[in-house]
């Protein structure tokens, strides 16, 4: 039923864990890391301080200036000779973070991812094509060693070559795939226009990397006739494998024996309690090559710790809502791309993509929401399109509570992404 024991430990046997490795951690840095040493110093607090895990408190925080303050390998906790891998982050916000594995890092992280895939229901047999990118990113060989862990044919397809892709799937009948949930929609208009959607095969698709809404879980279900997981992970934190959905479908399961899990005030770095929304803060337990402490990931949910009927004790977080720094702020309100996104996904009419443009009109921040239509639905009549205008509009003021013009283009203007997509233009800086 469960890939590892440690899936449904009872939650005093995983807070025993925890406590354990947290102790480990905070000693490993402070012997290691002089980054920590000299922050731990300055707080006042010795290894020795941690006797539970609310002292967890105690420690500073780690940013992601801190990371880039330190690059390459300044927060390295090995030396190079024990280091079996190097990746990088994408970068989406900045210069690319550096992360450093040893062997046994590798060993454990890929023994998460296939905990994921196998909560899931990927199994040998299964013929899983992982669509992600290999270079530097570590979706690509994260995904890779999970599957073949847990015996699936593995297919290392990368990302690019869009009709290849398809006619992959079509060939070799594969069972699984993994990409970013913007790519897979773009699979999918490709696996239509090449006639070929009826000929696939899939079970289910694995999608993560960026933020994605339950309307756009719908269109990717329907579309291949899959079940849609969402795979949550980030490089500081080994990659992906760090929280995944079950097949109930109801938040991600954080793995707490690997990772301590906090939610705090963005502003005010405070705890928060569950269902609270808040900044994700992530301490790695098990990390020998470059542990972090109390990492701030940018990445904005809550927490979810009822009962899941899946069995799994480890708590759940709710689908990421967005990056903090992804938040727009217009005339006050705060959106996040991903809830423009829920919204235009259940309006039949509008395609698989769409790009928000901010500018500025004088001192009025203006919000622009670009929406390629479906084909299908295109008459071509002016009050047609007039009438879709005012219906995006509206359901977009009802659910956001925000005017936004609507400009409605073509099929195909908006560039697509092998990765995340981009869905973001802020212009506000540039006029
Ligand atoms: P970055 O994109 O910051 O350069 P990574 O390539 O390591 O770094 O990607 C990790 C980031 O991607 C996470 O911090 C998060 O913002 C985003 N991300 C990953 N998985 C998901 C997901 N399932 N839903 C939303 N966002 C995600
Ligand atoms: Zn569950």
């Amino acid at each position: 039923m469960y890939w590892e024991k440690e899936e449904t430990l009872p939650r005093k046997e995983l807070e025993e864990l925890q406590l354990k490795r947290l102790k480990w951690v905070v000693r490993h840095v402070y012997d290691n890391v002089p980054f920590y040493r000299e922050a731990l110093k300055q707080r006042n607090v010795h290894p020795d301080d941690i006797k539970k895990l609310e002292d967890i408190s105690k420690l500073p925080f780690t940013t992601k200036e801190d990371l880039r303050a330190n690059y390459p390998f300044g927060l390295f906790a090995v030396s190079l000779d024990k280091v079996v891998r190097i990746h990088t982050s994408s970068g989406t916000s900045g210069k690319p973070k550096v992360v450093g594995y040893t062997a046994s890092d590798i060993e454990r992280w890929a023994n998460m991812v296939a905990r994921c895939l196998y909560m899931v229901g990927v199994r040998k047999g299964d013929i899983f094509q992982n669509i992600s990118n290999y270079a530097f990113f570590t979706g690509g060989l994260g995904f890779h060693m999970g599957a073949e862990k847990l015996g699936a044919v593995t297919i290392p397809a990368g990302v690019g070559n869009t009709e290849r892709q398809v006619q992959c799937m079509v060939d070799f009948g594969t069972t699984v795939i993994h990409s970013t949930p913007s790519y897979a929609l773009h699979l999918k208009e490709v696996a239509e226009e090449m006639g070929v959607i009826d000929k696939i095969k899939l079970k289910m698709g694995c999608f993560g990397a960026e933020p994605w809404s339950e309307n756009t879980r719908k269109r990717l279900e329907d579309a291949f006739g899959i079940k849609a997981y969402d795979s949550y992970g980030l490089s500081e934190m080994n990659g992906p494998g760090v929280a995944f959905e079950c097949q109930e479908q109801e938040g991600l399961h954080i793995w707490i024996d690997h990772y301590f899990v906090e939610v705090v005030d963005p502003k005010t770095g405070e705890r928060l309690s569950d269902g609270e929304k808040g900044e994700l803060v992530l301490t790695t337990l098990t990390k020998e090559a470059m542990p972090l402490l109390r990492y701030r990931t940018g990445d904005v949910t809550f927490l979810i710790d009822d009962e899941c009927s899946c069995g799994r004790t480890h708590p759940k977080i709710h689908r990421i809502i967005g990056r903090t720094d992804d938040m727009i702020i217009v005339r006050g309100i705060n959106v996040f791309p991903s809830q423009i996104e829920h919204v235009l996904m259940r309006i039949p009419e509008v395609g698989d993509n769409f790009q928000v443009v901010i500018t500025r009109k004088g001192s009025l921040d203006e919000l622009k929401v670009r929406v390629e239509l479906k084909d299908e639905l295109f008459t071509g009549e002016l009050s047609d399109l007039e009438r879709i205008v005012q219906k995006i509009q509206k359901e977009l003021q009802k659910e956001l509570n925000l005017r936004a013009e609507v400009e409605l283009v073509e099929k195909g203007t908006i560039e697509r992404s092998t990765g995340k997509a981009k869905r973001v233009l802020d212009l506000r800086g540039e006029l």
